[in-house]
């Protein structure tokens, strides 16, 4: 019986996917969780120091903030991944619903995106 799956299915095994980006999820899992732990010295921050480390402080969070909505960003993609997984629509892409490239889900097991429809949406 012919299937859109049948392709990707042929070319990609779909369990060792399902282990590599469940291994990725958690592995995000825990970075979050370590970066969503208060600052330890932010009560102190704004009484009684020079303006110099109070800047440096901010930076430094700011970066956390942007390195933690990037992963946030990735992990949302390994959740839809696992999700397609789940419904049997892995390997098609969700803008366009068309097969997407195995060297590029070999390379990136997270894609929802044919490359097209990645390009457009960045
Ligand atoms: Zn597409």
């Amino acid at each position: 019986m012919a299937s859109p799956r049948s392709g990707v299915g042929a070319a990609l095994d779909l369990d060792a996917v399902e282990r590599e980006l469940r291994a990725r999820d958690a592995a995000l899992r825990e970075r979050l969780t370590a970066l969503s732990r208060p600052p330890e010295r932010g009560a102190e921050l704004g009484f009684g120091k020079r303006i110099g480390d109070g800047t440096t402080e901010a930076v430094s969070r700011l970066n956390d903030v942007a390195v933690g909505s990037s992963l946030e960003a990735s992990q949302a993609r390994i959740t839809r991944a696992l999700a397609k997984l789940a419904d049997g629509s892995y390997g098609l892409c969700d803008g366009c619903g068309g097969a997407i490239a195995a060297p590029r889900l070999q390379a990136a097991p997270e894609s929802v995106l044919c490359i097209e429809c990645a390009r457009l949406a960045r």
